[in-house]
Formats: C-alpha cells, structure tokens, sequence
C-alpha cells in the first residue's frame, strides 16, 4: 500500500510537497534494474566511472545555490552552513573521481613461484539508508567511492528529506550515470528489511541511530551481506589546561552548536579539568545566550529550528528529564516561543550516571559540561559510555594531548580542533557507533571483492 514522505519546513511546519512510497512491485523492478545495471558498469574501467563521479561534483558546485536552499527548507540547516555542505559534498565528489581509480589498483603479493595480486572487484547492488543530518555529504561520501569501485546505488533517505534526495537521483544522472546505476527509493525505514531480503542486494550502509542500524545489521546478517554502520556519537571535549582559552570556546561552542547539534560528531560532554572548569561554564554560557533565533534562509540567523517537530520535543524531554533528576540547567531548556521546532540553546552541569544526559545522545544545541580533577578522570569519563565515534582534547602540551588521544575508546581524535570531516580522512567509529570506515582510502575499499588472482 501507498503512503506518502513529506517535505515539512521545520521554521514553519509548512507542508512543501508530498511524495507517494514506492509499493513492493516497484522497489523489486528497481532493485532488479540496479542489478541488470551492474553488468555494465562493472565492465567498465575504473577511470570512466570516476569521470561520472568528478562530473558529478563539478555539477553539484554548478547548482549550489538549490542544493543549499532545498537542504535548509527540508531539515532548518542555516543557510551559510548548508553551503559548506554543497562543497564538502562536491569536494568528496572530486576527490573519488580523481584518486579513487588509484586507491583500486591491483596489490601484488610477493610469492617464491609466480605471482599473486589482490585485485578489487566490485560487488554489486548495494543499500544505502541515510538520515536527514547532512542529507548531501551523508549520501555522496557512501556514493562516490562505490559508484567509482563499480558497484551500483540504491539510495534510501531520510522521510524528512525527500527533495534533496530527488535532487542527489537527478545530480548523477546528468552526471552519466546510466540508467539504474543509482535509484533513489521512496519506502519507509520499516520496509527495509524486505529490501535486504532481496538476495541481489549485495551489501548495505547505514548511517543513522543505533536502533536503525542494528535493525538493518540483523536482516543483513541473515542474508550474509556486507554493512558498514555509521552510528549515533556522544563525543567527549575534553579539556585540559586554560591555555589558549578563547580558542578552546571558539572549538567547543563550533564542535556543539553547528547543524543545530544534530552531528554525529557534535561535542556532546564538555570534560573540563576543576581549576578552569567554572571560567569555562561562564564563558559558554556568553557563547551560547548571544545566538538569534531566526529563519535560517537569513544568513544572520545564528540559532535555526531543528529538524522537526518531533526532534524538538525529544530535545526538550531530555533535557527536562535530567533537571527532574538533580541535575543543574546553566541556561535554556524550553522550546522557544515561536512557530517551528526551535529549542534554546542548553547548558547542562553536574549531570551524574543515572541520569538521561549521562547515558543518552542529545542530538540538538544543548551541552553537558563535566567537572573533572585531571587527566585520569577524564579519561575514565570519556570512556564511560556506549558510544566510540569521535573526540577532542585541548591542550596546548602536544605530548599529553597526544597521550590522552591514545587512551580514548573512540574511532577518531582531533586535538586542539573541533571535529570536522574532509574528503581524504576515515570516518567512523567503534563500540555503539558502529564499525567500517567511510571517505579516504578505507571507504573506497569496504564494498570490494578483495580478489586474490595466483598465477603459475
Ligand atoms: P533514524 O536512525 O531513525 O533514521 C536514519 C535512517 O534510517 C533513515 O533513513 C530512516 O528512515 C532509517 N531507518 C529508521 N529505522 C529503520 C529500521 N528499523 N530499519 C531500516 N532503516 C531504518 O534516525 P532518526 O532520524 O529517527 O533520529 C533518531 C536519533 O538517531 C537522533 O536523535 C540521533 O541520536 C541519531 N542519529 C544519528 C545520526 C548520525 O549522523 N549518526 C543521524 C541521524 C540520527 P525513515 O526516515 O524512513 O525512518
């Protein structure tokens, strides 16, 4: 049976188109298509996929301009961030059509008779489910590498993003991407199971929460297929000395305020050593209480809605939930009194295990600073959590910056930066994050047939 996705601006709630689901019969011709499409593609070298992917960036940049607009309508980024997304996405774009060819040339093996190589051979049709978050960069770091290694696309978006997901089908299409190479599909998160199902489908990637993901990794195992899980984050920012302090609230006011909070890789608990820590609540504080809400389409808009509704109220009970249970509320906290799912910005302390903010991401503009005594306690909080995907230390002494980057349970560091992602780095994470890498050299070789070819 049909239903319908919708694109609801969240500034408003304005309805602003509807889109009817796909029924079975069509999602089966289209995964049918993918694989028919395959036997070409596959047989075609590496560099004539990759002039597809680098045409597709170049067209990306070529249309900014409705990209950027479409991505702000559908899920509130502001304007000035959803541009950077443009770029980033169509700067992950070039990257792969213009290296990747070179990241899947054949490995050879030394061997005392003959040869051995690894060559990299595709797999086939490939699942990708993505959220709403970063509706372009989300779909192109998983597109670009697999279109390039010769697999072919089936993308699922997010419900709340329908357009942009339209937009990303019609972008490679005019990029040359033959018919079925890549196919946007309009089903509900609860029909994908049946997708996997489909013993053409040859492997599945997923970004989203960790409900999702393990949802879509046991249907996948079942049918023995690949996945790559880019999971939920609650990264620590710790910091570890009051050196350079403008920079560190310029990196923990970026690393939790950009897309609204709702990155993976936000700040999400601020660990701050005791004897700054009270310098650095009052500073983020300032940081945080002088943001305008307002239409994201206006560049000076600093504090946008978040992606929906629903989103806002999830925010909201988190948060109200924590203070229920004895936790401190610096500042915001409520929903803001205007039409659209606006939510203050929030400052949480003395937030304990137990307690929701401990355990649970918040996926919004609100952060939880920690007290902490020093470099063990830190250690031993930002561990204590069943996230492992990014995390930041500042501190000006490299060595023991380095050495607490060393300690932490997580797929990545950054020192003395916020978070940040560029198209040569792998991205991803460890324990409820997930597992695979995705962009640089790793995220072109997750769904490859490492093909070993001995010859005598
Ligand atoms: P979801 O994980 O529900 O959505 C992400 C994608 O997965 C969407 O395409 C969604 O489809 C699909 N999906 C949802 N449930 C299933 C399922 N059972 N099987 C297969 N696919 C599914 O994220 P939400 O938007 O609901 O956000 C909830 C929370 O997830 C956030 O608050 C945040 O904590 C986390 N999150 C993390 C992201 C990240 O970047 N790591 C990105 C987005 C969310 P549909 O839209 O049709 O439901």
């Amino acid at each position: 049976t049909r239903t319908s996705i919708a694109s609801i601006n969240p500034y408003n709630n304005e309805v602003l188109r509807e889109f009817p689901t796909m029924i079975d019969e069509e999602v089966e011709r289209a995964v049918a298509a993918a694989h028919e499409a395959f036997r070409g593609w596959r047989d075609l070298t590496p560099d004539e996929r990759a002039i597809v992917v680098r045409r597709a960036g170049e067209l990306m940049l070529e249309r900014r301009d409705e990209f950027a607009r479409t991505v702000t309508c559908e899920m509130g980024k502001l304007i000035g961030e959803s541009q950077g997304e443009v770029d980033l996405s169509a700067d992950i774009l070039r990257y792969y059509g213009e290296v990747g060819p070179a990241l899947l040339v054949d490995q050879p093996i030394p061997v005392e008779d003959g040869a051995a190589v690894v060559a990299n051979r595709p797999l086939g049709v490939l699942l990708g489910v993505m959220p709403w978050n970063y509706p372009l960069y989300q779909v192109v770091r998983f597109a670009g590498p697999n279109l390039v290694a010769g697999n072919t696309i089936l993308l699922k978006h997010a419900s709340n993003c329908p357009q942009s997901a339209l937009a990303l089908e019609r972008l490679f299409r005019d990029a040359g991407a033959p018919e079925g190479v890549y196919t946007n599909l309009f089903v509900r998160g609860s029909r994908v199971g049946r997708i996997i199902d489909n013993p053409l489908v040859q492997g599945v990637s997923l970004t989203g929460s960790d409900r999702a993901g393990a949802s879509v990794a046991e249907k996948a195992g079942r049918n023995i297929d690949k996945t790559v899980l880019e999971l939920g984050g609650s990264d620590p920012f710790i910091v570890l000395d009051g050196e350079d302090f403008d920079r560190t609230i310029d990196a923990a006011a970026v690393g939790r305020l950009s897309n609204m909070g709702q990155s993976c890789v936000s700040a999400k608990r601020m660990i701050v050593v005791s004897d700054i820590y009270y310098d650095f609540v009052d500073r983020l504080r300032h940081r945080f209480a002088a943001l305008t809400p307002g239409d994201p389409m206006d560049p000076a808009t600093t504090l946008g809605p978040l992606s929906s509704e629903q989103a806002a109220e999830n925010l909201v009970s988190q948060i109200q939930d924590t203070v229920a249970q004895g936790a401190t509320l610096v500042l915001g906290g409520k929903r803001i009194d205007r039409p659209g799912a606006f939510v203050e910005a929030t400052i949480l302390t003395d937030v304990r295990p137990g307690m929701r903010a401990y355990h649970e991401e918040l996926f919004g503009p609100a952060a939880v600073v920690y007290q902490v005594a020093d470099e063990d306690e830190a250690v031993a909080l930002a561990n204590d959590n069943p996230y492992g995907l990014g995390g930041v230390v500042m501190c000006r002494d490299l060595v023991r910056a380095r050495r607490v980057a060393e300690r932490l349970d997580t797929g990545m560091v950054w020192i003395n930066h916020p978070t940040s992602s560029s198209p040569e780095l792998p991205f991803g994470g460890i324990k409820c994050s997930g597992y695979g890498r995705e962009l640089g050299d790793l995220g072109i070789q997750e769904f490859v047939n490492k093909k070993l070819i001995r010859t005598f």
